[in-house]
């Protein structure tokens, strides 16, 4: 593989690690411009920034790139000149299509984050319907629009997408997207330097604030009163306001009474975890973005096997990278190697034994453990033994051996099999699927 193109995904990892502002304004402008055994010379055509990001990245780099090669290599920034024709840094960090009169979005703002790229299906349909009607007329229709749910749910990526069609209807309005935490530590900072009339002129004067993670303020009071008063005056010059938050408005604790009457003034909505559908989807366009064309069955066996939305992400860029350094084609036993790896990487998920995951099936399938465990091969005992296994090692990353050992003394290709025989069904057999997500539950609640 060539340096450009380890760098490029090299920082498709940095960028999952840090914030976007702080990967836009630091790292998005850096190349690899030589890589030996033991140095990895990196450029940056912003000879002040390169001080402050050996400072405060150097071994998120360093980390990340020997992830990727393998040898840990010294990093040296060096100063790039900075070139007229800026061609070479405009490029764009995977080749997207793009149409030619895009106005550009602001910086702070991730770009892949636009209603085009974000998928719909029954768990963020209304989140999605509520998005585009704010888009449409900002200030008009739900003020604020509240999106709430758990981690990796889209609720970054859809607020964001709000604001990138705001911007892309109206260049002249003026939106601030921040985070509750960024909210905060602006309105210390300007308390400290006394500096509040600036920061008051800032977020009160603007058609459209976007606040991700709003929980963030929650127990703050000093936060909470300014961001009372910014909220009214916003509204009352007619602006919008979007947040995202963790748990819905009423749930969130040490919140003031008076900004949660205002935020239910809006529209709440949450947005639940994706399904089987909407995680297929999501991959499809994630590898879309990247540049490839992933075969839509390996997409599906990807989402049968992982839930949470960034860890698609983060196996995707895995797989990509796999396939480039080895030179392999993105295949199924690609995908499988990589699942087998991400598989055993999971973190074991505390306080359950493996008696409970026995009898969990067990009961699941109105069986005794005793019959799961003996010797006779019945197909109604096989399916459940095999996914008495499948449990184990994926979710309980338990080692072969020992399910052998619990299962009544089976040989780990025994295990192996059954393991992969249920992997492969869950791309293709909804029972299957539900019959794992049901004894889930029973055991981890
Ligand atoms: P949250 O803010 O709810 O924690 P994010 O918006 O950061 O979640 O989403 C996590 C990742 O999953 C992002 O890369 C995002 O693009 C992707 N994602 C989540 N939902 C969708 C969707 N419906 N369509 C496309 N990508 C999605
Ligand atoms: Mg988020």
């Amino acid at each position: 593989m060539n340096t450009e193109t380890l760098w490029q995904i090299v920082l498709a990892d940095l960028e999952l690690q840090i914030t976007k502002a702080s990967f836009q304004t630091f790292l998005s402008q850096t190349k690899l411009l030589e890589l030996t055994q033991d140095t990895a010379i990196i450029g940056c055509n912003q000879p002040l920034l390169i001080n402050l990001i050996e400072k405060r990245y150097y071994d998120l780099i360093q980390k990340t790139l020997t992830s990727y090669t393998k040898t840990a290599a010294k990093l040296v920034f060096k100063a790039l000149p900075v070139i007229s024709d800026k061609k070479v840094f405009d490029e764009p960090l995977f080749k997207v299509k793009q149409s030619l009169n895009i106005i550009t979005p602001p910086p702070y703002l991730n770009h892949y984050y636009t209603f085009e790229n974000f998928a719909v299906s029954s768990s963020n349909h209304m989140a999605y319907a509520a998005a585009t009607a704010v888009a449409k007329s900002p200030g008009a229709s739900y003020n604020p629009l509240f999106l709430y749910g758990g981690v990796g749910v889209g609720k970054t990526h859809l607020m964001q997408a709000i604001g990138h069609s705001v911007i892309k209807n109206n260049p002249k309005l003026k939106i601030i997207y921040c985070t509750g935490e960024e909210f905060t530590n602006d309105i210390i900072e300007a308390i400290g330097n006394k500096t509040t009339v600036a920061f008051k002129k800032k977020y009160r004067r603007t058609n459209a604030l976007f606040i991700d993670d709003i929980q963030f303020i929650a127990g703050k009071n000093a936060v909470q009163e300014e961001f009372f008063h910014t909220f009214n005056a916003i509204q009352q010059a007619g602006g919008q306001i979007v947040l995202t938050s963790d748990k819905p408005p009423e749930e969130i604790n040490k919140l003031e009474a008076r900004l949660r009457s205002r935020f239910e003034g809006g529209l709440s909505i949450d947005i639940g975890p994706p399904d089987f559908e909407l995680r297929t989807a999501i991959l499809l366009i994630k590898a879309k973005q990247r540049g490839v064309e992933l075969k839509i069955d390996l997409a599906k066996l990807l989402a049968a096997n992982i839930e949470n939305p960034r860890k698609l992400e983060g196996v995707l860029i895995r797989i990509l990278t796999e396939s480039q350094t080895r030179d392999v084609p993105i295949d199924i036993d690609l995908v499988k190697n990589i699942l087998g790896k991400s598989i055993k990487e999971m973190p074991k998920k505390n306080g359950v034994r493996l008696e409970d995951a026995l009898n969990a099936v067990a009961t699941y399938f109105n069986l005794k453990p005793s019959q799961i465990k003996g010797i006779r091969r019945d197909r109604n005992l096989a399916r459940p033994r095999q996914i008495l296994y499948y449990i184990m090692r994926s979710e309980l990353n338990v080692p072969l051996a020992d399910i052998g050992n619990l299962v009544g003394g089976r040989d780990h290709t025994t295990i192996i099999h059954g393991v992969k025989k249920i992997t492969d069904l869950l791309s293709t057999n909804e029972q299957i699927r539900g019959d794992i997500m049901g004894i889930k539950n029973k055991l981890f609640g």
